[in-house]
């Protein structure tokens, strides 16, 4: 005889703890982010001639375009005013933020934000 009758006891249930798992405290260590920031001043969005002085090379700083908070604002209300148009701040280069850094030894020199 099939004992497919409803058993309370065969129900697994975990037992209650009462005060839960204790806290874990969790310790921040100081993060060594090894980026050295030689200038970190404000930039122009071109590459711009400067000294690193991570190696001190005379460079033509590396400029990488980030879309900015204002590139993806700019997106979405174009997409409202006129969707063929919402692309567009993508592709302009004002709408970006230029962030600089040594072609020589990659060290970050410094940001453009507009
Ligand atoms: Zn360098």
């Amino acid at each position: 005889m099939a004992s497919n009758i409803y058993d309370p006891k065969n129900e697994t249930v975990p037992p209650y703890t009462g005060g839960g798992p204790p806290p874990v405290v969790i310790t921040q260590p100081t993060v060594a982010y090894q980026v050295p920031v030689i200038v970190g001043g404000q930039m122009g969005p071109k590459p711009a001639p400067i000294t690193c002085r991570s190696c001190n090379q005379q460079i033509v700083t590396r400029v990488e375009l980030k879309s900015s908070t204002k590139t993806h604002l700019f997106a979405l209300l174009l997409c409202c005013v006129f969707f063929p148009c919402a692309c567009l701040p993508y592709c302009i280069d004002s709408c970006h933020n230029a962030d600089h850094y040594c072609p020589n030894c990659n060290a970050y020199i410094g940001s453009y934000t507009n």
